[in-house]
């Protein structure tokens, strides 16, 4: 009753509001637009009755635009299908007072006049508390409108296939209609195999011409009930309604030998491809649409792991991957993702000059994970970002907390993954971190920080334009780049020639060979010739032993780091390092 009464105030509150999509349409300004406007445009008040409607909507629904005013929404709007998408009065209502758009959602069915089903993409919009706005747009996968609005809000441009956001939407509700009525359905990820190989040898347009077939391939070969999207990337999105996992997987399987046998030709050349599947059913492998999404993802890293080009379920991926994703989940919620600090000193006047932060999960009972342990799946699992906060926030506080105590001033080095560039609100914290910090350390803009970023080849591979943009950021701040891993297998000359990096880190595998390998001694003396020509400084990993110490020093190479020197520390702490397998 309450409801009732404040919706009557409000409704006349915003009378002057309500009357905007009400008032008899003018051929000026927005209404002009209104009326020219490709998508059907609907006006509806907290009632859920018709107060504006446009001439392609009209079109559309096969009506006169004077006779829908003041007419139930659901009675001009007419879909097919479950009450669910009905779209009554007290459904409008919800959508006004949580202030959320509805939408957008894809191919539903809509009734014209002569009784006709009609393709239909729609979405509903909040504009005040007691206007909505319905936008929608007739849809056919063989031939989409693509200067629709709401289409490219909805659709990836490249494949025509529902985008992440329209997904999410449609997972959400299949999530419910199956909860709601006890069914299962099943998910699946796809993702094309050594994709990123494909855009370094053959171009972006190779890539672009394999995804697009892809796409269209995987369409053609699920059912009909079932919808296909983009989910980012090169990765792909399967939800099948009222599916258990015998079906999703000959479903996966059908999909996975349709896209190999593809072929595009790039340049005279035949490309083939192979895609990776992982699958999560509902309700068997979570209650929820977050963890049936992890189980799949986890599904699909153990699918690439074992060799590419095949489908995975849960029951075969090893148990090993959820416990370290339950482990990382609970160690971060409970404040137990830790930094261990490991010394890097100057090799030929001996200084300790900086320390690198390593990740580290603390148990509960007490034993220690190191980062080699779970930082892989951490990536795959996309928490790496969580990770990465967490141990730049921690060095950032030990810094400004080591120069105003009156420690001598070293350089700080932490690990990055892409994952978090890609978090502009964990990029922007941790700025503010840094800006609050050197405020009480009385740094000055412009000042170089002691803050240095490592990020590995890997991380960079194949979009150093874009890391660069992303880092751009952190960089204009003062903090400076290091290159991790350097020589472990992706070296490309073009990083060292594009990025603004200050420091070369070379891959610990090649160092500790060093002692023992002319060619790896020589190719370290390259290494270092260049870096110095360059203005680089070097440092090496896996100092193991006072020998590779001797060699490392004599190749020249500036700074070094490894066991040998000091091993990484927890800060306060006496607990024992355990060992724990890399996943496998
Ligand atoms: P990295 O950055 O190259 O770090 C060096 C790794 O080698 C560390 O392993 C370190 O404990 C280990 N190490 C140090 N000295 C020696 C030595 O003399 N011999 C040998 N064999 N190993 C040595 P850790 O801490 O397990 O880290 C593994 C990798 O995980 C790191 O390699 C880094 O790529 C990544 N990582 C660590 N912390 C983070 C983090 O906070 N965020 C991200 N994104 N990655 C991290
Ligand atoms: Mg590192
Ligand atoms: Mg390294």
């Amino acid at each position: 009753m309450l409801f009732k009464d404040e919706r009557k105030r409000r409704a006349n509150d915003h009378s002057a509001e309500a009357s905007a999509l009400s008032a008899p349409p003018n051929t000026t300004g927005a209404t002009a637009i209104l009326e020219a406007l490709g998508d059907g445009v609907i006006g509806v008040n907290i009632d859920g009755r018709i107060t504006y409607i446009n001439p392609t909507a009209a079109e559309i629904i096969g009506c006169e635009v004077t006779a829908a005013l003041h007419k139930p929404l659901s009675s001009v709007f007419r879909l097919r299908g479950d009450t669910l998408y009905q779209l009554e009065p007290a459904f409008i209502q919800t959508i006004l007072r949580d202030k959320q758009i509805y939408g957008p959602v894809t191919s539903r069915h809509l009734l014209n006049d002569q009784q006709q089903e009609i393709s239909v993409n729609y979405s509903i919009s909040p504009i005040n508390d007691v206007t909505a706005v319905i936008l929608f747009h007739t849809f056919s996968y063989d031939e989409p409108n693509k200067t629709n609005l709401l289409y490219q809000a909805s659709f990836d441009q490249l494949t025509g296939l529902p985008n992440r956001l329209t997904l999410h939407h449609t997972l959400n509700q299949l999530h419910h209609d199956s909860q709601a009525h006890a069914n299962q359905y099943s998910l699946l990820l796809l993702d094309f195999d050594r994709f990123k190989l494909i855009n370094d040898c053959y171009g972006h347009f190779a890539g672009d011409a394999l995804l697009k077939d892809g796409a269209a391939v995987m369409t053609q070969h699920v059912r009909d009930e079932d919808s296909m999207g983009r989910w980012g990337g090169e990765e792909f999105i399967g939800l099948l309604p009222e599916t258990g996992k015998a079906v999703a997987i000959e479903i996966a399987e059908r999909l996975r030998e349709k896209v190999a046998d593809i072929n595009v030709s790039v340049h005279g050349r035949q490309l083939s491809t192979t895609i990776s599947i992982g699958i999560a059913t509902f309700p068997d492998d979570g209650d929820d649409v977050d963890s049936l999404l992890r189980t799949a993802d986890v599904a699909l890293y153990e699918a690439k792991r074992a060799g590419r080009n095949r489908t995975f379920t849960s029951e075969q991926v090893s148990g090993n991957i959820f416990s370290i994703a339950t482990r990382l989940e609970d160690a971060l919620n409970e404040g137990r993702v830790s930094a261990a600090h490991q010394p890097i000193f100057d090799l030929q006047s001996g200084q300790r000059v900086a320390e690198e932060a390593l990740a580290r999960i603390v148990c509960r009972d007490q034993g220690i994970l190191p980062a080699a342990s779970f930082i892989e799946a951490a990536e795959q699992l996309q928490m790496a970002h969580r990770i990465d906060h967490q141990l730049i926030s921690q060095t950032i506080l030990r810094c400004s907390s080591n120069a105003l105590a009156g420690g001598a001033t070293i350089d700080h080095f932490v690990n990055i993954s892409a994952d978090l560039l890609r978090h502009a609100d964990l990029v922007k914290s941790i700025l503010d971190l840094s800006i609050e910090q050197c405020n009480k350390c009385g740094s000055l803009v412009g000042d170089t920080k002691p803050l240095v970023i490592e990020i590995t080849e890997r991380e960079l591979l194949g979009n150093v334009k874009e890391a660069k943009r992303q880092l751009a950021p952190f960089l204009d701040f003062g903090l400076r780049l290091a290159i991790d891993d350097f020589g472990s297998g992706y070296s490309s000359l073009q990083y060292i020639a594009d990025l603004p990096i200050t420091f070369l880190k070379i891959e610990g595998e090649l160092i500790k060979r060093a002692p023992y390998e002319q060619r790896v001694r020589a190719i370290l003396q390259g290494v270092q010739s260049m870096a110095s020509n360059l203005g680089l400084t070097t440092i090496a990993e896996y100092i193991e032993d006072e020998r590779t110490l001797d060699v490392i020093r004599e190749i020249g190479i500036h700074w070094g780091q490894g066991n040998y020197l000091g091993e990484p520390e927890l800060e306060n702490t006496n607990l024992n390092f355990i060992s724990v397998p890399t996943p496998s």
